[in-house]
């Protein structure tokens, strides 16, 4: 009922609330004006950094790179709106990085293994095989940065999905990254996608009419994190690789439900594809892709504290 009156007194609709406006908001954080021309689209830049959202799309774009949202901005008397969480979870952070204890303990966690193949292409690659060896890359690349790094399997052992996340959480992990590679029934599906968890009272990317997340996981606490991981590490793979850009998306997987850091689940390319299938044969294209990832968790890191020394060779 007071909610109801306020809604009155100021003139506002009570759902209105929950809504902000992007171009009062961006603008706040240093960004200039709308350079957009076109009707429906809007364009801001600071530095670098350029944001574009266009009326009823389901994303923003960050230099380029889709980010997707939980509802579609609209687009009214001239303005752009967005749901506050979406601001506040998703693009702010990109934005406005919060400042954090800086990350050391990086802990990475190669998909399947053992019993679990993961996906098996015609050309019989496993991807349980592939993505232990990009883990292993990247391990390399962010130790001798003088970050401590570990693996949750070191070799080709089976590991329950819950056990992953667990390990990150015993060893105290400061950041999570899961390495996947995709698969689909059309051939012509590639790039690179990266998944943060799904805030709560959203629904998944790949399922934008499906029920709404009702309750909060452990790892929930970081939406921010998770979402300014997800970008730099999902920015980075796709500048190292030129793969195809598939954007930050949002899913409920079981390895980042129960994390107490950010953390985020990468799928470095399709093995039902053939370009991303050269990348991933060979160990130069491994090497790139374990390349973009320890940029992007590196970028991560100089955005909410400081890089370690490097380690002397
Ligand atoms: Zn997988």
């Amino acid at each position: 009922m007071l909610i109801l009156l306020c809604g009155i007194v100021f003139g506002v609709p009570a759902a209105m609330a929950q809504v902000v406006n992007f171009d009062t908001e961006i603008r706040e954080k240093g960004f200039g004006k709308n350079e957009s021309r076109e009707r429906g689209v809007g364009s801001w830049r600071k530095g670098p950094t350029r944001v574009e959202i266009q009326d009823r799309k389901r994303y923003v774009l960050v230099n380029g790179s889709r980010l997707y949202l939980g509802h579609s901005p609209s687009f009214e008397h001239g303005k752009f709106f967005l749901k506050k969480r979406d601001w506040e979870k998703r693009i702010e952070p990109i934005v406005a990085p919060p400042k954090t204890k800086s990350p050391r303990c990086i802990v990475i966690d190669p998909g399947h293994g053992g019993r679990d193949p993961g996906k098996v292409n015609k050309r019989g690659m496993f991807e349980k095989n592939y993505v232990l060896d990009i883990s292993k890359r990247v391990a390399r690349i962010l130790k001798a940065r003088g970050y401590t790094v570990l693996l949750t399997r070191e070799g080709d052992s089976t590991l329950e999905l819950q056990e992953r996340p667990a390990r990150a959480n015993r060893w105290r992990a400061d950041l999570f990254v899961s390495i996947h590679l995709n698969s689909a029934s059309s051939s012509s599906a590639r790039g690179i996608e990266t998944f943060a968890l799904t805030p709560v009272g959203e629904a998944s990317t790949g399922d934008p009419g499906g029920s709404a997340k009702s309750a909060a996981d452990d790892g929930n606490a970081r939406d921010p994190l998770n979402t300014l991981l997800a970008f730099k590490v999902h920015s980075a793979l796709i500048a190292k690789t030129d793969a195809e850009d598939r954007g930050v998306k949002y899913a409920n997987f079981a390895v980042l439900r129960t994390l107490k850091c950010p953390g985020v689940l990468v799928e470095c390319g399709f093995l039902t594809n053939a370009s991303d299938t050269a990348l991933v044969s060979t160990k130069n294209g491994r090497e790139r892709i374990a390349a973009g990832i320890a940029a992007g968790i590196e970028a991560y890191v100089r955005s909410v504290g400081t890089a370690p020394s490097p380690r002397r060779k």
